[in-house]
C-alpha cells in the first residue's frame, strides 16, 4: 500500500535554523550509516524511515559508504522513496557524503574533484533523486589542496547536484580554511558534521567557536555513542545490539568497560531522577550546545526512534543537574 504521512507530523517537532542560513533543520536527524544495508531488513528500514518522517524528522543523512555492503543503505534509501515516500520530496532533506574509500583505485577516496562529483552522480542514481539538499566532504584530504575540493563542492551545487554543501570531521583550522574558500566562490558552508556525545567533547576545544564566528550550523553524529549512551548495557551484552553484532569494527564488547559502566550507571540515575531515560538525556544534552542545530541518531528498531523523540520533551537541564553531570564525565 502506498505510504500516506502522520497529517500531524509537524506538531510535535522544533525545527532550528542552520547558523545563518535560510534553512532549519529537526532537532533530531535519522542516520542510515547502519541498519539500512542490503544485509538488513528492508521491512524494518522502511518503517524506521516512514516512523521518523511520521514524528517531524524531515532530514535523512546518508553517504556513499553506508551499508553493508557499500553503496547499499542509499540503494534502500531509494527503494523506500519509490515506494511512495517521493511524493514528500519537497518536506524531505536528503544529504549524502563521499571522502572515505568507496571503489578501487585513486579515483575512489580522498577529496579530488574527480571522486567527489563522480561519486554524487553514483548516489543520486542510487537514491533516485534529482538533487541532495546537502553534499558533504566526508573528511578532510592532506592530499588534495583544499581549493579543490571546495571547489568540487561549489561546481556540485552549480550544476544543480546539490542545494548546500557541508564538511565532516574537519578539525578547527581546517575548517576555517574551508569556509573562507567557500565564501569566496560564492557558496557559503551551510553545515559542519562532527561526532558529539558525552563521551567525546572535542567540538568544545575550538570548533564550535569557529562556526559561531562562521555563522555555520553543525549537526552531530553518534550522540548516544553508538548505543554506549543508553541503559542497554547495563546488564551485560544484549545479543541484538551494535556491540554484539560481530562484524561491527566500530563498537566492540571491549569498549564497554567497568569504568564505563560506572559512568553510564551514574548519569542513568540522573536521567531517572529528571523523569526521562539516559539516550533521552544524552540526545538533550548535545543539543543544549547553543551551536548545535541537529543530532543524527541511529536506530536498529522503531520503537528506538519513537523512544528518542520524547528527549524532545524535556530538553532543559539546570546548571545544578550539569555539573552532576561535569562531575561523572570527570572521574
Ligand atoms: P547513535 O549514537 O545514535 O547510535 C545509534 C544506536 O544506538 C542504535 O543503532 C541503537 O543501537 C542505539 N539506540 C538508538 N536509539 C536508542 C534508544 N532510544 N534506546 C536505546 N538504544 C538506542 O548514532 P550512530 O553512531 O548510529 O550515528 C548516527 C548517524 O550519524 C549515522 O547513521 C550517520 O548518518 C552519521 N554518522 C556520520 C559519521 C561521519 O563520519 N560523518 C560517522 C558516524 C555516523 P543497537 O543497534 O544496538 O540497537
Amino acid at each position: 500500500p502506498k505510504y500516506i504521512a502522520d497529517p500531524k507530523r509537524y506538531e510535535n517537532m522544533p525545527y532550528q535554523r542552520c547558523g545563518k542560513s535560510g534553512l532549519s533543520l529537526p532537532r533530531l536527524s535519522l542516520g542510515l550509516w547502519q541498519n539500512f544495508g542490503a544485509v538488513d531488513s528492508l521491512t524494518n528500514a522502511r518503517a524506521m524511515i516512514h516512523r521518523a518522517f511520521d514524528l517531524g524528522i524531515t532530514h535523512f543523512d546518508l553517504a556513499n559508504n553506508y551499508g553493508p555492503h557499500y553503496g547499499s543503505a542509499e540503494s534502500t534509501f531509494g527503494q523506500v522513496m519509490a515506494d511512495g515516500l517521493k511524493h514528500y520530496r519537497d518536506e524531505m532533506i536528503i544529504s549524502s557524503k563521499a571522502g572515505y574509500d568507496m571503489w578501487p583505485g585513486p579515483y575512489g577516496i580522498g577529496g579530488s574533484r574527480k571522486y567527489l562529483v563522480a561519486s554524487c552522480d553514483q548516489s543520486l542514481k542510487r537514491c533516485g533523486v534529482e538533487y541532495f539538499d546537502i553534499f558533504y566532504s566526508h573528511c578532510f584530504d592532506p592530499d588534495t589542496p583544499l581549493e579543490e575540493t571546495m571547489g568540487a563542492l561549489d561546481y556540485i551545487v552549480r550544476s544543480g547536484r546539490a542545494l548546500y554543501v557541508g564538511i565532516s570531521s574537519y578539525d578547527p583550522e581546517q575548517t576555517r580554511r574551508a569556509a573562507a574558500i567557500l565564501k569566496d566562490l560564492g557558496t557559503p558552508l551551510l553545515i559542519h558534521q562532527p561526532r558529539y556525545n558525552l563521551f567525546d567533547r572535542w567540538i568544545e576545544d575550538g570548533l564550535t567557536d569557529v562556526l559561531d564566528e562562521e555563522g555555520v550550523g553543525s549537526i552531530v553524529f553518534s550522540p548516544l555513542s553508538q548505543g554506549m549512551l543508553t541503559d542497554k548495557y547495563l546488564n551485560g551484552i544484549p545479543q541484538d545490539s551494535r556491540a554484539a553484532r560481530g562484524e561491527q569494527i566500530y563498537l566492540s564488547e571491549n569498549d564497554i568497560s567497568e569504568a564505563t559502566l560506572d559512568k553510564i550507571r551514574a548519569l542513568n540515575e540522573i536521567a531517572q531522577n529528571r523523569g526521562q531515560s539516559l539516550a533521552q538525556m544524552a540526545l538533550a544534552w548535545v543539543l543544549n550546545n547553543k551551536t548545535v542545530t541537529s543530532a543524527i541518531i541511529g536506530a536498529s528498531r522503531v520503537a528506538q526512534i519513537e523512544d528518542s523523540v520524547q528527549a524532545l520533551d524535556n530538553a532543559k537541564f539546570d546548571s545544578e543537574e550539569l555539573t552532576q553531570i561535569e562531575q561523572i564525565l570527570r572521574t
